[in-house]
């Protein structure tokens, strides 16, 4: 009897021995912008991607940058990775990646380009709002619930891009250079993880090349690293336009190339791969190995083979995808800022005026290959009054004149691979919003004077964080710091929230006594922010990533060693984020890990216990408390601190571990954490494994990486 994969492999084999040259590079490269050919005479169909990660993208002509602007293609808009990673909270990781997987499928795909887990090395990269965090260890715990969740939809994840894509500017070309121990502390863990842990189908190489080679066709990143030491054996998808040389990308583990030109001929892997091959430069066995990966990946997802009527058909915009968009966006807003209790807002008998662009803007049709066609999206203004009802006397001023975005221009993509899109700077809309400033400006002061609530909804849009290009600076766009400070001068208690993709300078801050946060929410983010904001809900989100003063605080600067067109070398190595802030004590707007509640929480009874003295397992376990008086969630952090002094640098702390505990009013539950051995070592690139070096390590349990409740040292042998 053969067992299942000596069946696969034989069902394989005999597959490939019936597929022509021509129909094997029909296979292996893009036939239309988000298709590979099929072979109908073998039964063998396309691979259908779509984009991408807060949702699955409309259609296009087949092979054109035309929206088909049919009406059948809006979907749930799910909040952003940022979003997501600041709930902390694994379970909607699951829970997202159930939606987007079966969405993938309910729109007749096999494979989505998401998630986007890159590090979010500096505040200025276009695309941070994609991401997820700064820390390796987070983007961990996510990942690998969000890939199992839309992997169980038979279709396949596609985590990008792999690796060290931290900026935008020149990112067809940018070479970044970046050491071997920062690259396994750092920039792998996440591929990693989801590789090991979440048995992923698909990875997404990225557009940068990495210490010299395009990362899409290299052969340190993917033949030895991706392939050998990691043992993947899914399927190697390039960026669209990533490869730049057919042999390198014949002879490198990719699988799939794909590009934004509509010559598919032309392509790397298409007619000249077959040139080569036939004049025996490039062996016919290079062009099979990636069609056994394309068939292997057909068969996991039933694409082909005898499971093939048991293939799941998904399904799209359900109810429950929205109620999950819900769910996810309330726990991603972060309350950074509440002085004297200023939030929740009580409304009764108050004249509400609610000031700022961004309460009436929608997102979802920005940001580059993450624009959607959303079935619906709430704004923040819309969420409020939909909370409040009509007896609630609300009005709303804009107070600063920004451009409504749109990517209706949608050509961008086809030749983003052609310019660097930096640079753009649209000077009619600077000058209109010159010359309409005042006018808002006096209109929002005029409302605020007759209010006796003032919420300020400003921040970011897809016009700052988009895909192919960089911030230039971390400043708030369209004159709202001055309008924020105005308006604070008339109503000191005005709440402010922020939406954005990454941090912003915030020079009012010790003015604003409350300030809420939230990255783009998806279609029910209105609806989120106002239970937030009049205490429906109790904030239980928390920062993912380091909100610094100005962009000169961050160990990548830009012009340094950030967004050079040529060459970018991360000196920072592993010190990313907090590894740096807090080790070098900068003084910071507000730490990783940080967010408030409506509730306090008391964290007591820290015991360490060493379950394997060989194995350096260590059981943290500590009690938490809600003592306030309304229910929430708090998120606890578990960070290792080596004690030693060593010829080794290593940030004064790392998280390792964390848990989200929901907790009624007075109740006290016991949390346990376990720590195993990697989580007290570092890369040695001599040895080419993480080492643990003995002695005593300090174990932190933190409401926020600054706000350590209960400590203890342990001596690791
Ligand atoms: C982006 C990818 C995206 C692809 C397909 C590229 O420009 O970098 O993230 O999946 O386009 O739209």
């Amino acid at each position: 009897m053969l067992d299942i994969r000596d069946k696969e492999k034989k069902f394989i084999e005999e597959l490939l021995e019936k597929l022509t040259l021509e129909e094997k590079i029909g296979m292996v490269h893009g036939a239309g912008l988000f298709r590979t050919e099929p072979v109908p005479r073998l039964d063998i169909p396309a691979i259908h991607f779509s984009d991408g990660p807060m949702g699955v993208r409309f259609e296009f002509v087949d092979n054109e940058w035309e929206p088909l602007d049919h009406n059948d293609d809006f979907v749930t808009y799910l909040p952003c990775n940022s979003a997501l990673a600041s709930t902390w909270n694994v379970e909607l990781a699951r829970k997202t990646g159930q939606v987007l997987g079966e969405e993938t499928r309910g729109r007749g795909k096999d494979m989505i380009l998401a998630p986007g887990i890159n590090i979010k090395r500096n505040p200025l990269c276009g695309r941070n709002f994609e991401y997820m965090s700064e820390d390796p260890r987070l983007i961990e715990e996510m990942v690998v619930p969000m890939v199992e969740g839309i992997q169980e939809n038979d279709v396949s994840a596609c985590v990008k891009h792999f690796a060290a894509n931290s900026q935008e500017k020149q990112r067809l070309w940018v070479d970044t250079l970046v050491d071997e121990r920062t690259l396994q502390e750092i920039y792998y863990p996440g591929f990693k993880a989801a590789i090991e842990k979440a048995d992923l189908y698909g990875i997404m190489g990225a557009y940068n090349r990495l210490n010299g080679e395009h990362c899409c066709t290299s052969e340190s990143l993917l033949n030895k690293v991706l392939r050998q030491e990691w043992n993947y054996d899914g399927l190697v998808v390039s960026d669209w336009g990533g490869v730049h040389d057919t042999l390198l990308a014949a002879k490198s583990a990719l699988d799939v190339e794909m590009d934004v030109t509509y010559d598919f001929s032309k392509h790397y892997m298409a007619d000249s791969l077959i040139e080569k091959i036939k004049t025996g430069e490039i062996s016919e066995e290079l062009l099979d190995e990636k069609v056994r990966n394309i068939l292997k990946f057909m068969l996991r997802l039933k694409m082909i083979g005898d499971d093939k009527d048991n293939r799941k058909c998904g399904c799209y915009n359900t109810r429950e995808h929205a109620n999950a968009a819900l769910e996810v966006a309330r726990e991603s807003i972060v309350l950074l800022k509440n002085d004297e209790k200023i939030l929740p807002i009580n409304p009764e008998n108050k004249k509400i005026a609610v000031i700022g662009a961004n309460a009436t803007m929608l997102h979802a049709d920005g940001g580059g290959s993450a624009e959607i066609k959303a079935l619906y999206e709430i704004s923040p203004l819309m969420g409020i009054k939909m909370l409040l009802g009509g007896n609630q006397k609300i009005s709303y001023e804009p107070g600063y004149y920004a451009p409504k975005i749109s990517n209706k221009d949608i050509s961008w993509q086809a030749d983003s691979t052609k310019d660097n899109l930096d640079e753009t700077d649209n000077q009619a809309e600077t000058q209109k919003q010159k010359e309409q400033s005042k006018e808002y400006l006096d209109k929002a002061i005029a409302l605020a004077k007759e209010s006796d609530v003032v919420i300020f909804v400003g921040g970011l849009d897809h016009a700052y964080d988009v895909e192919g290009k960089d911030r230039t600076d971390m400043k708030l766009p369209y004159g709202q710091d001055e309008v924020i400070e105005e308006l604070l001068k008339i109503k000191p208690d005005m709440t402010i929230v922020m939406y954005a993709g990454s941090p912003v300078e915030m020079p009012w801050l010790n003015e604003a006594k409350a300030l809420v946060w939230s990255y783009y929410n998806g279609m029910e983010g209105g609806n989120a922010i106002a239970e937030v904001l009049f205490g429906k809900e109790n904030p239980s989100a928390k920062l993912a990533e380091t909100f610094i003063k100005a962009e000169t605080d961050c160990p990548a600067r830009t012009g340094v060693n950030f967004g050079k067109p040529d060459k970018v070398q991360y000196t920072e190595g592993v010190m990313v984020g907090y590894r740096h802030y807090d080790t070098e004590k900068t003084e910071v707007n507000f730490c990783f890990g940080h967010g408030l509640s409506y509730t306090d929480y008391e964290y007591s009874a820290l015991e360490l216990n060493m379950v394997s003295e060989d194995d350096n397992m260590v059981e943290v376990s500590f009690d938490i408390k809600n003592v306030g008086d309304v229910s929430g969630k708090e998120i606890v952090q578990v960070y290792v601190a080596p004690k030693f002094s060593s010829n080794i640098s290593r940030p004064c702390h790392e998280l390792k571990g964390f848990a989200k505990i929901l907790l009624n009013p007075g109740q006290k539950k016991s949390v346990a954490v376990n720590l195993s051995k990697k989580d007290f070592a570092y890369y040695d690139v001599l040895e080419k494994d993480f080492v643990v070096i003995p002695g005593e390590y300090e174990i932190q349990i933190g409401a926020s990486s600054r706000d350590i409740r209960l400590s203890e040292t342990i001596n690791i042998k």
